[in-house]
């Protein structure tokens, strides 16, 4: 029997030292800082401790991801810049006095990182460290798009970021191009610091903003990234997991960019890179850095999997039957030595600040070895979300099922921007509710849609669901699934939500499941159509 130290226990203990007992209750050294995980990913959000230990890792997998990519790109260091939209959140102090901020933003205060962003990166310091995220992007938009030549990467941490100020920059360009054009920037930027950064490198420039001008009052804003940089060589955004629904979306407005999903991270250790950043995103495997926490694999049963997870990778996989166990809480972790090709893990982290085998939450199928460190795909997270009977669907799961659906979409001339989901058990039996948040590829923003084809999505969606789903279906203990499509930017208005709750910017990951009746609410009064799956899948 393996011996895994209750989550709830060290959380507790962490609580018990945020509020002031001494490091010394859990660890030797002493915790400097507390990491706050987004929370988005797999529940809620939670206290992450930081030793001087941990903090010396930063240096060392930022250098290797950029040996990485200098392997791949050249050297990106020399009179060239990222542009990379990040955004500081506000600190809090537990009560002893200890800070706890976002990985990012403790990594964003750290002098190396500084340095390196300004001179590097296009965006001002002082835009992202403001509070205030509409002046933030605005500033760091002005900043990318007034140095277009000398930018290589367009990015963001998660692809949320990058696609929030894409979509910023839909509703802005006129502003930011007439700023551009007569050197000022808007009153409407009050922070002090914005408006000194900016202020500092902008001039008039009519002849750069009449070029912004006509790329982006096109119909269509296909492409636009590569139109607007265009020395840019690649994007860079993890786009795996839950951030693979907006590949589509990315490489529309990419421009044949190549995505580059480069590094997994996770508040509580800085676990893997991909070492061929060209892989495309349903391709790309992260490598182990062994060295940054001890890690482990608790295999996860292939019986434990849904059909649907088991064939992410493949999906002219068969249809098949299978049982699904609730945890794996009696299997014995292996070391990352023993695992093995094509096998699926979860993993178990133990780290410099005494976490003890924790559960991250994340799914992992090894892939390969780069000598003898495992590689790993992203599968999702273990996390059941949603579940109305016997049924127990993973954000695996869904994903795979919103992929095959949308696939009718792209015949219709929509992409899809953003979905999440939740149970309704309001009425009886209750069913799976997916808001789709749904944008023309031509600039066109009134939604025509086909009825039928919506059904089918609906429909394509619990095909794809595996079997006891389906199973419930046929014997009405769930209802059909539903399609709730909702206004465009509902999603940016879902993003401020959980900000303005905590959540880091930079660190958001929209979550594949909403339990809040808040969030929910914002999504619902917001909807346009509703489609329900029109027969019992099979
Ligand atoms: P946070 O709680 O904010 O530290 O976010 C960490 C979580 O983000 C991980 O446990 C994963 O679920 C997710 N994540 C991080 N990197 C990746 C990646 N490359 N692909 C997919 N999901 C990721």
């Amino acid at each position: 029997m393996c011996l895994l130290l209750p989550m709830k226990i060290l959380s507790l203990t962490f609580d018990r030292i945020a509020n002031g007992e001494p490091s010394n209750i859990l660890l030797a050294e002493s915790v400097l800082e507390f990491f706050g995980s987004s929370g988005t990913s797999g529940g809620q959000p939670k206290l992450i401790p930081v030793t001087a230990e941990t903090l010396k890792l930063l240096p060392i997998s930022s250098a290797l991801l950029t040996a990485v990519m200098k392997k791949h790109f050249g050297n990106l260091d020399q009179a060239v810049k990222s542009q990379e939209f990040q955004f500081a959140k506000e600190e809090t102090e537990t009560p002893c006095g200890l800070k706890a901020r976002a990985a990012t933003t403790s990594m964003y205060k750290n002098n190396d990182y500084r340095n390196i962003i300004s001179k590097h990166h296009t965006s001002p310091i002082e835009a992202i460290f403001c509070s205030d995220t509409n002046q933030s992007m605005y500033c760091q938009l002005l900043a990318d798009l007034i140095q277009p030549d000398e930018v290589v990467m367009v990015g963001s941490q998660f692809a949320t970021a990058l696609l929030r100020a894409i979509k910023f920059l839909e509703g802005y360009w006129k502003e930011l191009c007439s700023n551009i054009r007569s050197g000022q920037i808007s009153d409407w930027i009050t922070d002090s610091g914005c408006k000194n950064a900016a202020s500092s490198i902008m001039k008039p420039n009519p002849q750069l903003a009449d070029s912004i001008h006509k790329i982006c009052s096109c119909e269509s804003s296909e492409g636009i990234i590569k139109k607007l940089w265009p020395n840019a060589k690649f994007i860079r955004a993890i786009t795996t997991g839950v951030m693979s629904q907006y590949v589509e979306t990315l490489e529309f407005y990419s421009g044949g960019l190549p995505l580059v999903s480069n590094t997994y991270v996770c508040s509580e250790a800085f676990c893997r890179i991909n070492l061929e950043p060209l892989s495309g995103p349903s391709y790309v495997s992260y490598t182990f850095l062994p060295t940054t926490a001890y890690f482990e694999c608790l295999p996860v049963n292939n019986n434990s999997l849904s059909l649907s997870q088991e064939v992410q990778f493949n999906y002219a996989s068969q249809h098949e039957p299978v049982e699904k166990k609730s945890n794996n809480e009696n299997i014995e972790p292996i070391d990352l030595v023993h695992v093995k090709l094509g096998q699926y893990y979860e993993l178990l982290v133990t780290s410099y600040a005494r976490l003890y085998r924790y559960k991250v939450g994340d799914v992992l199928k090894v892939t390969g070895f780069h000598n003898n460190t495992p590689q790993f795909q992203f599968v999702g997270s273990q996390n059941v979300i949603l579940s109305i009977d016997t049924d127990k669907t993973s954000e695996a799961d869904l994903l795979n099922a919103v992929r095959e659906a949308k696939t009718l979409l792209d015949p219709l001339g929509f992409i899809l921007t953003g979905f999440t989901s939740y149970a309704d058990t309001c009425s009886i039996p209750g069913h799976y509710v997916l808001f789709w948040e749904l944008k023309a590829k031509q600039g066109n923003d009134s939604i025509e849609l086909d009825p039928k084809i919506m059904e089918e999505c609906c429909y394509r969606m619990e095909e794809a669901l595996y079997y006891i789903y389906r199973s419930c279906r046929k014997r009405n203990a769930i209802a059909a699934l539903e399609i709730r499509v909702v206004k465009q930017g509902r999603f940016d208005t879902l993003m401020d939500y959980y900000v303005s709750r905590g959540v880091s910017t930079s660190q958001y990951k929209t979550p594949s499941c909403i339990k809040s009746k808040e969030a929910i609410n914002i999504l619902e009064s917001k909807v346009i159509r509703k489609f329900f799956s029109p027969k019992i899948p099979m």
